[in-house]
């Protein structure tokens, strides 16, 4: 099975980097793609360049090589819609399952992504908890019977098939994200130890978040 770890990473910091590599040993994926978007379709655009947020993550994983990333919607360029990015993959890889790798409020706001419904024909979905959302099926709307439907609680259940099912997992609670670490630099504050030092030298030497 391989992972897709798809965000802004804006910069990528240990709130995406942990929960990568514990659902990569808990799913025993043989790796996860993270894949940083050109134009998100469902928020502002980012403060740093693509480069510049290729080259954070570059760094990041440099000594984790099942983490791998991958250039292909920088390189498709305009909106980064996940559906194509999945179809792509499959073109590429067969019928290997593809477990898309979502946070809690990724996971809640599928609803407003591009031919959502798609992405289940394509990937299974595994969701990671990230502390502050809670997933309260009163209030989640469609996705309330997707999970009725779709919910399995076993990895074995994913790779018995190349998509189609959702797992909720638990991963360490990490309560970071970049919008925290771009206001802690705009505010003159050390973002130290949030992400790795190479990311944070990086952002130093580039006067990045100023
Ligand atoms: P921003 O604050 O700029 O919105 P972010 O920190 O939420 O950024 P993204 O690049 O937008 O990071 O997120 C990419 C993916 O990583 C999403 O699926 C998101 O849910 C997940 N993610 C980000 N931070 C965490 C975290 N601390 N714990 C679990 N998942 C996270």
């Amino acid at each position: 099975m391989i992972g897709v770890f798809g965000g802004t990473f804006d910069p990528v910091h240990h709130g995406h980097l942990r929960p990568a590599l514990e659902l990569l040993e808990s799913l025993q994926l043989q790796e996860v793609r993270m894949i940083p978007c050109a134009v998100p379709p469902h928020r502002d655009s980012p403060i740093a360049s693509e480069q510049t947020r290729l080259a954070m993550l570059q760094l990041a994983v440099v000594d984790e090589p099942r983490l791998v990333v991958d250039e292909r919607e920088i390189r498709r360029g305009g909106s980064s819609y996940m559906v194509d990015t999945l179809r792509s993959l499959r073109d590429e890889k067969g019928d290997v399952p593809l477990c898309l790798l979502l946070g809690t409020d990724a996971f809640l706001g599928l609803p407003n992504w591009h031919e959502w419904r798609e992405l289940l024909t394509l990937a299974h979905i595994v969701v990671a908890h990230r502390p502050g959302w809670q997933m309260e099926k009163s209030e989640m709307g469609e996705l309330s019977g997707l999970l009725d439907n779709r919910e399995v609680s076993s990895v074995s259940a994913l790779s018995a098939k190349p998509a189609g099912h959702i797992l909720l997992q638990q991963v360490t609670p990490l309560a970071i994200s970049a919008t925290g670490i771009r206001r802690m630099i705009n505010e003159g504050k050390s973002a130290r130890f949030l992400m790795p030092d190479r990311v944070w030298d990086y952002i130093r030497t580039n006067k990045l978040y100023q």
